[in-house]
């Protein structure tokens, strides 16, 4: 029987490229965030194992739910894929407390709506996985004018590793993926082009197939190997995944 990925933030970039991905792997697919239309086109374009369920993360009843229509429509979630993300880049002395808000409203509380409904129905079955799209901002603070979006990442790492020691012993896998520049839309909420905010970097960022693959290479492990953690590094000028399992 196939299994069933539910995907946050699976209108663009990352989340796209993962949904298609495991939908190639022969998942079942649940496509979350709140732009309904590319959700549906992108459904459609799956086939019969996708679902489209509009969901804004900053909800705790819409997390329910997403969990719900996937259990209705699929019978399990063997996978979460808490993806769901953004940067608003900025300084704090002149920054914008609503800015800081958000960021920590999807970030943060959002990804914890999301896993405390997958992880209770994986807790009845004693098995799946639960995989956090962080970032290195989670474990350094890379810019000058990131510092919030860093700190709402390191809030990630820690809620990974608290999870891990809550879940583990009880069969449910805790994968943390730390990219770190990838190519999707992710620069357009804070600079005018991102093609501008590409370019100026002085090494070439990942695309989001490779974050993708990196998500499938760990959620395929056995279960026996207990964590995997997939960190970027930068070799030649060239970002790359390094995954440990
Ligand atoms: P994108 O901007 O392409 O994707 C972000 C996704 O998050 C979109 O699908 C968006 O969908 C969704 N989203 C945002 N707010 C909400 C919300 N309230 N409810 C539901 N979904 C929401 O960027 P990326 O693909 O790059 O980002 C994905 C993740 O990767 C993020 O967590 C980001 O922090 C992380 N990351 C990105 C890096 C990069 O360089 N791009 C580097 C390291 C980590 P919609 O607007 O339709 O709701």
């Amino acid at each position: 029987m196939s299994k069933t990925a539910v995907v946050t933030g699976a209108s663009s970039g990352i989340g796209e490229a993962t949904a298609r991905l495991l939908a190639r792997a022969r998942y079942n697919v649940v496509l979350a965030a709140r732009r309904e239309n590319r959700l549906k086109d992108l459904a459609a374009e799956l086939g019969e194992g996708a679902l489209a369920v509009p969901t804004d993360v900053t909800d705790p009843d819409a997390c329910e739910d997403l969990i719900s229509r996937t259990l209705e429509t699929f019978g399990s979630v063997d996978v979460l894929v808490a993806n769901a993300g953004l940067g608003l880049y900025g300084p704090i002395a002149e920054g914008n407390p609503e800015d800081w808000r958000r960021m920590f409203e999807v970030n943060v509380l959002g990804v914890l709506h999301a896993t405390r409904a997958a992880t209770r129905h994986m807790l009845e079955g004693g098995s799946g996985d639960v995989v956090f799209v962080s970032s290195l901002a989670g474990r350094s603070v890379p810019r000058a004018d990131g510092a919030v979006y860093a700190a709402t990442k390191h809030a990630l790492t820690a809620i990974a590793e608290g999870l891990r020691v809550e879940v583990q012993a009880r069969g449910i896998r805790v994968i943390s993926v730390e990219p770190g520049l990838v190519r999707t839309e992710f620069p357009n909420s804070s600079f005018p082009s991102a093609e501008e905010y590409y370019a100026q970097r002085e090494y070439s960022p990942l695309e989001a197939e490779d974050v993708a693959s990196a998500v499938l290479y760990a959620v395929e492990q056995p279960p026996t190997s207990a964590s995997t953690r997939s960190s970027c590094v930068r070799q030649n000028n060239r970002s790359r995944l390094n995954t440990k399992t």
